[in-house]
This record gives structure tokens, sequence and C-alpha cells, in this order.
């Protein structure tokens, strides 16, 4: 509870969040998150801390004397061990945690504030509820007592951390975002709804992070995941994905984010010659295969030569 007085204390956007605030925040969430998780896993069994549950030996444990287990590994036994229900949405916002703290340790802040704030918010949000679900209700009165001082604190610390992103974005969505949400997607970085596509990818408003075509290409590619993102007819990078701008829930597009050509998934279809997607047919050409254009002029050279 120590660490997350200490979170929301350097967290608190209302004072002002510098490169110093947000290091410490990040290093005491993440000090927090680890504690936290593994008294859960104590109270299952005291093997289940240790890095290797098969080398545990009681001497060791009460010695202190072992490496333990990390963040990723606690949240795996948690859900497979203990049975608990931890969201992938809650386990991904727990490693993005984890890459932040090590990059902190290691290069300094590598994201902007606005997106280790918005992440933090959200691993705030997840064990604060965890807390609630799995810690409190095994405490006796006494401990309960004891720590809900420091719970009030944590909760109203979290609700203006909240406010800071919720302020943020509605100023955004007022000015920068505004008529733009039917080429908005979630950024992968800070998990808000403001990552705007532009000619050769996509820049977030609200942390500025800069995504590349390819990049983005591939992580949107929900219609086809694993697959290799289309090519695109008009420019002919491969960067066509298909999925839904924020706008249109279940309206998906074929989109290229290198230049910004847009279809709808029945305005496309599979080349007859090399079954790349190209658009149907047009109107006039009395066909209703669909050729792309290499294969167009394949064929007609082929007709040409076969004259001669
Ligand atoms: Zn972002
Ligand atoms: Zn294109
Ligand atoms: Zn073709």
């Amino acid at each position: 509870m120590d660490y997350l007085v200490s979170v929301v204390e350097h967290l608190d956007a209302e004072t002002g969040t510098g490169p110093r605030e947000i290091k410490y925040g990040v290093l005491h969430l993440q000090a927090a998150a680890e504690v936290l998780l593994k008294s859960r896993l104590l109270r299952e069994h005291w093997s289940l801390v240790f890095s290797d549950p098969a080398k545990a030996t009681s001497e060791k444990f009460a010695a202190s004397d072992f490496n333990s287990c990390g963040t990723d590994a606690a949240v795996e036994r948690l859900r497979n061990i203990c049975g608990l229900d931890i969201s992938k949405k809650d386990a991904a916002a727990l490693k993005d945690l984890g890459k932040d703290r090590n990059a902190l340790q290691h290069y300094g802040l590598t994201h902007s504030a606005e997106a280790v704030e918005s992440r933090a918010g959200a691993v705030l949000d997840f064990l604060l509820r965890f807390l609630d679900a799995e810690l409190l209700p095994l405490l006796d009165e006494t401990e309960r007592d004891s720590i809900k001082d420091d719970m009030t604190r944590v909760r109203s610390g979290l609700h203006s951390i909240n406010g800071f992103v919720t302020e943020r974005m509605n100023r955004l969505r007022a000015n920068e975002l505004k008529g733009t949400t039917d080429s908005l997607l979630p950024c992968s970085v800070c998990g808000q709804w403001a990552l705007a596509v532009i000619p050769n990818g996509a820049h977030c408003h609200f942390c500025t992070t800069d995504v590349s075509a390819e990049e983005l290409a591939a992580a949107f590619q929900e219609f086809d995941p694993g697959h290799p993102a289309n090519e695109c007819p008009q420019c002919c990078a491969s960067t066509m994905a298909c999925f839904a701008f924020m706008d249109g829930p279940g309206d998906e597009w074929f989109y290229c984010f290198t230049c910004q050509a847009r279809y709808k998934p029945d305005e496309l279809a599979g080349c007859t010659g090399c079954g790349r997607l190209w658009p149907h047919g047009r109107e006039g050409e009395g066909t209703t295969q669909t050729l792309c254009d290499d294969c167009r002029r394949r064929i007609e050279d082929e007709e040409l030569a076969s004259r001669w």
C-alpha cells in the first residue's frame, strides 16, 4: 500500500508530472504490482513465489535465500494454479508496465509522459480491483482498518489520473480529433482512441507516438491474423489491412496505410490471374472476372504475340 500511495503522489497530474515523478511513479507501481501479486500467490502456497517451484525448500524460504518469480510468471500462476480470472487486457497492461520500468531503468523515458500516465492508470485500476477481490477478503479486521486510509488516498489518486486522461481526450476530441472518427484507431502505446491515420502511417494525438505503415498493417490485419498484409491496388505497397475504424463498429474497410486508399470488402475480389485483391471489373467491360492491371497486360501481350 505504501508503494501505491507513492505512485499516486508522483503521478498526480495536478501538481505536474516531470520526468522524475514519472520515473518514481512507474518504479513504485511495478514494485507494488509485484508485491501484491506475490502476496496472493503466498496465500496459495509459499513455493509458488520461487522462480522455480521445483527447487523450493522450506529452509531457503525461511532464510529468504531464493530468486523469486517475475510479474509475468506470477500472473500465469495466479491464472493457472489459483484459477484467478485475470483478463488479457489486464495482463497486457502489467506486461507493458514491466517494459516501461526496464526502459526507464536503462534508457530513461522512451514514451511520452502522457503515454506512461495513461498506461499507469490502467495498471493502478487493475491493482485496486485485485486488492478488493483477492486480498482484502483475506485480511482480518485490524489489518483491513490499518490500510483503510491508504486505500482511500489511492482511490482518489486514481480518480485524478483517470481525470487527467479524460480531460485530455475531451480536449483532443473538441480540437485535433474533431471530425476524424472515421479514421481513428486505438493506440498500442497509450491505449487511447487517438491514433489518426496520415499518409505513410499514423500519429497518436494523445501520446505523440508515430507509427509506420508497415507496423500498422501488421497490427491491424484482424481479418486474417498472421497472414501478411495485402498488396494495395493503388500504390502496390504491402500495407493494406482489413479492420474497422472507430466510427463503424462492424463496418470493415480494406485500408492502405501507405496511400490511404480504402475499399469496402465487397468492392474487392481476388484477381483471376494471380489472386491479389483488386477492385471488381469496371463498368462496360462486360466481364465478371476480376483481373489486375499486371495480369490484364500479360494476357493482352500473350494474345498479341499469338496473333503474330
Ligand atoms: Zn498513444
Ligand atoms: Zn496504397
Ligand atoms: Zn493479377
